[in-house]
This record gives C-alpha cells, structure tokens and sequence, in this order.
C-alpha cells in the first residue's frame, strides 16, 4: 500500500494530490524501502499550503521528508507509504524508519484555516488506519519519538487526547460504516445511535427501559419485564377513565 485507498463514490472533505519526489531524490530523502507501523502527527509551524510545503521539501537540499501534507484544502503526498522519510528526529529509530510523517499545515498561525487542516488531517489518519487495520494506539507524536515540541499546536491548545478521540471517533464511524450498521457516531456505550435515540429517551422517561446500555442486547427476562410495564401502564390509562 503506497497511498491512501480512497472506495468508489466516498467524498473526502479535501482533495488527495500525488506530488511524489523523483527516484532520483530517494537517496537524499527516503532512502529505505519501509513497512509502515505508525502514523507520525506534525505541526509545521509555518503558514504554507500543503503544495507550497511539498515543494520546498522536494526543492530543498536537508535531507528533512514527510509522506504527506494536509491542509484545508488538500491532502498532498510526497513520499510512498513503502519508503521511509527523515521527519522524527530519533535517526535510524522507529519514527523514521517504520512511520508515516504527516504534517498539519497553517500551525503558526492558528485560526480557520488551521483547524479546516487538522480536521482534514484527522479525518485521512483514519482512513490510514481503517486501510492497514490498526487502532489509534499506532498514531504517535513527533514528540513522543525525539522530544521535540511537535505538533506545537496541539500540545499548545493543551488538545492531545481530543485530537485522538476524534481519530478513533472517526475510525468506528469508517469501521460501521464499512460493516453496513445504521450508525455508530457515538462510540460511547452509555449513549444510544442517533437513529435510536428519540425511542430510547422516550421508553426511558416512560419507565419501560431503566436507561442503561442502550448498546446491549435484551435478555427474555428483561424483554418480560418490559411487557409487564407495558401492561401495567396500559392498564392504569383504562383503569382511570
Ligand atoms: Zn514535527
């Protein structure tokens, strides 16, 4: 798997763009053929678009590379998931060597424009998830490889757990909605599918349903118990009239 897979007629929010260096600089920038663990999150703390942060990278002589750049409006890669890239500082650690660099553009800055990005960025990692059958546990910080201060933002805005709520959110909605199920927008257990929720609250406040795990199944005995307070309260209505 070289890229992201995307399936006939799903819409991403942005557009994927193929900017992908020449053989020529793999020595350079991605010198090793890679079988991918980990997905890296950077900020890079620039105001560039995704295309402009390709081209420099491609331009410039560092041997500093990434496998994709994000913005509001695109998803460009530069790098093949099967060969590694120079983005995590740990040298010829697992950063570098087994995962895939992707860099949220418009970090500096902040505003709109930025969080359009980061939306747009976690949307993709779950699809890269989804693609290779991982969790989120494989999502990982630059920081968490060198110490570096990367992605700033985020860690700035104190958002490290929402920004990975959201990815394995997002990652169950793709997982349901591959399997078919009518929703699964809220993972949580104690809260019912949007499809479900009007009965739920409604047999809840009536008193046929405690209002516990609305996800699990109902038992014969439970199942008796309901009809009885369906009875019961079918009873009092005529027995009051
Ligand atoms: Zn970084």
């Amino acid at each position: 798997m070289e890229s992201i897979l995307i399936e006939k007629g799903e819409t991403m929010p942005y557009t994927i763009v193929n900017q992908l260096i020449p053989e020529s600089l793999y020595r350079l920038k991605s010198p090793y053929p890679m079988v991918p663990e980990y997905v890296t999150i950077h900020n890079t703390a620039n105001d560039a678009s995704a295309k402009n942060e390709i081209s420099y990278m491609q331009r410039n002589t560092a041997p500093t590379s990434f496998h994709v750049a994000i913005d509001d409006q695109y998803a460009v890669q530069a790098i093949p998931f099967t060969r590694n890239g120079w983005h995590a500082g740990d040298g010829q650690g697992p950063g570098n060597r087994k995962s895939i660099g992707i860099e949220i553009c418009y970090s500096k800055s902040g505003g709109k424009k930025y969080a359009e990005a980061e939306a747009n960025a976690i949307e993709y990692i779950a699809h890269v998830l989804n693609q290779y059958g991982w969790g989120v546990e494989r999502v990982k910080w630059h920081r968490d490889w060198s110490g570096k201060n990367c992605p700033h933002r985020i860690f700035d805005e104190g958002r490290a757990t929402e920004v990975k709520n959201r990815i394995s959110k997002r990652l169950l909605e793709i997982k349901g909605i591959e399997k078919g199920e009518d929703s699964v927008a809220t993972p949580n257990e104690h809260i019912p599918s949007d499809t479900h929720k009007a009965a739920w609250e409604w047999a809840k406040e009536k008193g046929f349903l405690n209002g516990e795990f609305p996800r699990e199944t109902l038992t014969r005995q439970q199942f008796a118990t309901v009809l009885m307070r369906l009875y019961e309260d079918l009873n009092a209505r005529f027995d009051s009239k």
